[in-house]
């Protein structure tokens, strides 16, 4: 492909082959778009690069990201249900599946496997009690991942909410084990939240 040679446009293709799914050929004709529609794409893509960076944040509190010209959703309206998931790219599974359409309360990650009271590892945990406590949540749905770590964080989790006596329910086993939430199918998604468990059966 005649890109080669030109710095900016080597600088630009070894950016864009960063991004997921695309390795070095797809990111040279992505690239060649671009040039080509200097206009059309380069110009606004710029200016809206440019703003995602100034403005969007994660939330301290939720770990949604949001937007810093304007509230979280987690601040809006009384809302009874959270469900509980490890990352961002989780939650949009979710999303996408239709089956909740609660809030929800995005980790961060999972806590280590052995330590699990090494909790100085950022995720937002105490900020879901306080999330539970202020708004009389109902029910927490924990939606971490079937591995050792989802297992271990969701243990930890429901210890920290002993006291709130929300009710706290995790996905069904439908999921493999070791499973990410990230790439079950929407079928497994469903039948795992229409069958999720009571953890503390009371
Ligand atoms: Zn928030």
């Amino acid at each position: 492909m005649a890109v080669n040679n030109v710095k900016e446009i080597e600088d630009l293709v070894k950016i864009v082959s960063k991004l997921p799914g695309l390795g070095p050929k797809s990111a040279k004709r992505i690239v060649l778009k671009l040039v080509n529609n200097r206009e059309e794409l380069i110009k606004p893509l710029t200016n809206t690069l440019a703003q995602v960076y100034k403005n969007v944040i994660r939330c301290k509190i939720c770990g949604n990201l949001k937007s810093t010209n304007s509230d979280c959703v987690c601040l809006s309206k009384k809302y009874d249900q959270i469900c509980v998931v490890e990352t961002i790219a989780d939650m949009w599974v979710i999303q996408n599946t239709g089956i909740y359409k609660g809030h929800y309360h995005i980790l961060g990650g999972t806590l280590p496997s052995f330590e699990s009271k090494n909790i100085g590892n950022g995720l937002l945990i105490e900020s879901l009690v306080n999330r539970v406590k202020k708004n009389s949540v109902k029910e927490v749905i924990l939606a971490t991942s079937a591995s050792v770590e989802g297992e271990t964080t969701s243990h930890y989790i429901s210890d920290c909410l002993k006291d709130t006596k929300v009710k706290i329910t995790r996905l069904a086993r439908g999921v493999p084990v070791g499973g990410e939430i990230e790439f079950l199918d929407d079928g497994t998604l469903h039948s795992a939240f229409k069958n999720r468990n009571s953890v503390n059966s009371d």
